[in-house]
């Protein structure tokens, strides 16, 4: 339980048009303890949304081994208090953010901006598969800078050439929603309804721009691809980052790498990252373009790393989203259903061993009620078809078969073993 902060419910009229939620609001916050989860989204407080629908640098990944983490090239969502939608970045996750797009509503909301920090092929490249674009009655501005190669209307020459023939079936023309294109460049500040975005220029090969997005309800620093050891650039990052409740640095690389065959490539590494954010007072740590050579489990290992420097980290994930202003609660991450995949109800006594948020090991006995199941490798007698469907029944054990789980799956490889007339076959299941 935590009090309401008293300026949580000066703003909350200015937010919600709703007498009832406002009274109760009220009630809430002059008698007494306010719980912290009470329905923050039907409130309408003052919330910044940060979604991660791309996360991969340099090129998308489908391996199987980088689907936690994800595998599209960069690009982020952020809401503002005031509804004003910005796109940080126009890589492969642009196309999923456009299937599940709705125009920003609400009497405030400036619409939708979207900022491009520089041309390469990861940031640019879901621009044609941006459904949004193809709809007359949508309207997009877009922000990036003008580039010494291009010279005037750099972004629209860029847009232009990716679809040009023979790249793309069809041209330019039949994007019919309207574009608008701002030049902008390191230094630069401007307000867009109720949010301040300062730019500041990168180290990085032909040049990037770091965005920062200060809204009503928590600051913004976005600073992918961009390498140490330029002094001036160097301190563009950390004025990028000054005091930043979200601060999103590059980390494709490792330390060893960076000293070595990677210097000069235009990339940073999870250290840098935590030297920056300490030196710049940034509360949490988002580590991002994570390499297309980067496992899942490679990440988790740079994860763990960077949370023995540094309180506050996370590895950006897609399908993340952190969550700003809710009461009490500096910044929020969670990750949406879709990405924890298939669910069982069950019993299952287990043993729990981790680490606490101060860093100690714990262990402790519980019982799992909710489990989620992408897959599993199993032996068999039989030779299942590849790519065919499975039933997979499992009783977990000592329940006598009350606590069935019957799940539906997928067979995607099949391997010998060691003993004589037996398969291994590894199963993704799907329901
Ligand atoms: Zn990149
Ligand atoms: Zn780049």
């Amino acid at each position: 339980m935590t009090p309401c902060p008293p300026e949580w419910i000066d703003g909350l009229a200015n937010h919600c048009h709703d007498e009832e939620k406002l009274s109760t609001a009220r009630v809430l916050a002059r008698d007494g303890p306010f719980h912290v989860g009470f329905a923050i989204t039907d409130m309408a407080v003052p919330v910044t949304k940060l979604n991660f629908w791309g996360v991969r640098g340099s090129t998308p990944t489908v391996d199987p081994a980088t689907w936690r983490y994800g595998g599209n090239t960069p690009c982020l969502e952020l809401q503002a208090p005031d509804g004003t939608q910005f796109i940080l970045d126009c890589g492969t996750g642009l196309r999923m953010l456009g299937n599940r797009w709705d125009a920003p509503s609400g009497e405030k909301s400036q619409g939708t901006h979207i900022l491009i920090t520089h041309y390469h092929w990861d940031h640019i490249q879901g621009v044609p598969f941006f459904a949004p674009l193809y709809l007359p009655n949508n309207e997009f501005k877009f922000y990036s800078f003008r580039s010494k190669f291009l010279g005037r209307d750099s972004l629209k020459q860029v847009f232009e050439a990716q679809m040009a023939v023979p790249y793309f079936p069809v041209d330019m023309s039949v994007m019919s929603a309207k574009r608008k294109f701002q030049e902008v460049e390191g230094g630069e500040s401007f307000t867009i309804g109720e949010n301040k975005i300062s730019t500041r220029w990168l180290n990085h090969p032909q040049g990037c721009l770091g965005f920062r997005i200060e809204t009503p309800a928590g600051t913004v620093a976005y600073a992918t691809d961009n390498e140490p050891g330029d002094a001036k650039l160097d301190e563009s990052l950390r004025e990028l980052a000054a005091g930043a409740d979200i601060f999103i640095n590059d980390a494709q690389f490792t330390e060893e790498q960076l000293q070595g065959t990677r210097k000069g490539w235009g990339h940073s590494s999870w250290l840098e990252g935590v030297k920056a954010a300490r030196h710049a007072g940034a509360k949490t740590l988002v580590l991002f373009h994570h390499d297309p050579d980067s496992t899942d489990r490679k990440v988790d290992s740079i994860l763990r790393q960077a949370r023995d420097e540094f309180d506050s980290v996370f590895a950006a994930s897609e399908g993340m989203v952190i969550t700003l202003g809710a009461p009490g609660e500096p910044a929020q991450a969670h990750m949406p259903g879709t990405r924890t995949s298939l669910r069982r109800e069950v019993q299952f006594h287990a043993r729990v061993c981790g680490l606490t948020e101060g860093g100690k090991e714990f262990m402790e006995e519980t019982v799992v009620c909710d489990l989620s199941l992408q897959g599993a490798m199993i032996t068999l007698k039989h030779l299942p078809q590849l790519q065919s469907e499975l039933q997979v029944t499992m009783d977990p054990p000592g329940t006598n078969g009350e606590q069935r789980i019957r799940l539906k799956g997928y067979v995607v490889r099949i391997d010998d073993t060691s003993e004589k007339g037996r398969v291994s076959v590894g199963v993704v299941f799907t329901d």
